[in-house]
This record gives structure tokens, sequence and C-alpha cells, in this order.
């Protein structure tokens, strides 16, 4: 099945494709001429992922996947959650978003618990849209370390390891985003035979 990731991000890209296996065939947006930015206006992971893959799916007019991923800290409310791209920004703090985090808890004892979320969406032309939630659950250290993955890895303990020490392959086994595409994976191969 030929399927457009609404993702321009090419690392994202390579680990959907690898988590999704070779029954699909992965397009870019690029490779169907689309360069629209999508406004992320949902107020939940799930809706902002359903939006993404729903405005692409509409536009090519093939089946979209998307995904809206984020850090939530539970001695922050569940802070960045879906502005987690954009949280610095925000508040205006120019040292971006994981020297903000630790910033905000400061004075705050560990176990500092936080997870990482990812929804999956799928979205197929004149059809429904089914979304799929990955979580993993650890906790915000006191400083950043290791130099792998992205965003705020370098200060999220996995296990009491932080997500940036750990390899790709460790990452993948673990992380939010393979459960959720794992998951949505299967609810592609039950949509492809049902239809
Ligand atoms: P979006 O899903 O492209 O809207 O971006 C989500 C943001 O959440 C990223 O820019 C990162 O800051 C953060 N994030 C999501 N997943 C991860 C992860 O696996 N590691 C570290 N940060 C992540």
């Amino acid at each position: 099945m030929k399927i457009v990731l609404a993702s321009r991000n090419k690392g994202k890209a390579r680990e959907i494709a690898d988590i999704l296996g070779d029954g699909f065939e992965i397009v870019t947006l690029d490779d169907l001429g689309f360069l629209d930015e999508i406004e992320e206006t949902g107020a939940t992971f799930e809706e902002n992922a359903a939006i993404k893959a729903e405005t692409v799916c509409r536009a090519c007019n093939i089946p979209a996947i998307a995904d809206d991923s984020g850090l939530e800290v539970d001695a922050l409310g569940g802070q960045p959650g879906i502005y987690s791209a954009r949280f610095a920004k925000l508040h205006g703090y120019d040292k971006g978003g994981k020297a903000l985090v630790l910033k905000l808890l400061e004075g705050v004892p560990a176990p500092r618990t936080a997870r990482f979320v990812c929804a999956a969406a799928f979205a197929v032309p004149n059809g429904g849209t089914v979304v799929a939630r990955g979580e993993c659950d650890g906790a915000i250290g006191f400083k950043p370390e290791g130099t792998g993955g992205f965003g705020y890895d370098p200060i999220f303990l996995y296990a009491g390891r932080s997500m940036a020490a750990m390899s790709a392959a460790e990452k993948n086994a673990v992380s939010h985003r393979a459960a959720a595409f794992r998951k949505l994976a299967q609810n592609i191969t039950n949509y492809h035979f049902s239809e």
C-alpha cells in the first residue's frame, strides 16, 4: 500500500518506515510536491496527528500517516505536552526547551516523573481516520547527558539512563513513537484486510 508520511523530518521518516515494515511504500511530502505548512490547532496529541494526516490525505488523495509527540512532566502539570516543540519560544526563553524544563524543576526532588507521548494517525481518502497512542515512562534528570537522539532525550531518563545515551535500536525498542506506530500498523493491516 502506498502511503504518504505527513512529516518533513527525515529521522522520523526512517524510523516509521522501519516500524511499518515492507508491506507499505512510504512516500514523502516532497515526493508529492506538497509544500504547505500544516497548523497544529488541536488540543491533544491525537487531534494534532489526525489533523496532519487528514490534511495531507485530502490534498494528495492517497492514504496518509502522521504523528504528534511530546514530553509530559508530572511536576509541571503535564507541560510542555503538545507545546513541546515550541515550549521555550512560547515562554520567551532563549536557552531552549531542555534548559527551561530543568529550570522550572529546580528544587523538585527525584523522582521527577515524566513520559514521552506519541499519537500516530492514519487517514484514507473518503474514509475514516485511525489514531493510536504510545507512551514511554521515565523521569527528568538533573542535567543533560548523552549525545544521541534529539529534542528532550538528554534530560529524559528511561530506567535511570539518559535516552540520549542509548543507541537508536535501544531507543526504538522502548520509545513512545515505536509503540504508537506498531499499534497503528496493526490497525492499518486490519483496515486493509477488511476493505
Ligand atoms: P512534533 O511531534 O513534530 O510536533 O514535535 C514534538 C516535539 O516533542 C519535538 O520537537 C521534541 O521536542 C519533543 N519530542 C518528541 N518525541 C521526542 C523524542 O523521542 N525525544 C526527544 N524529544 C521528543
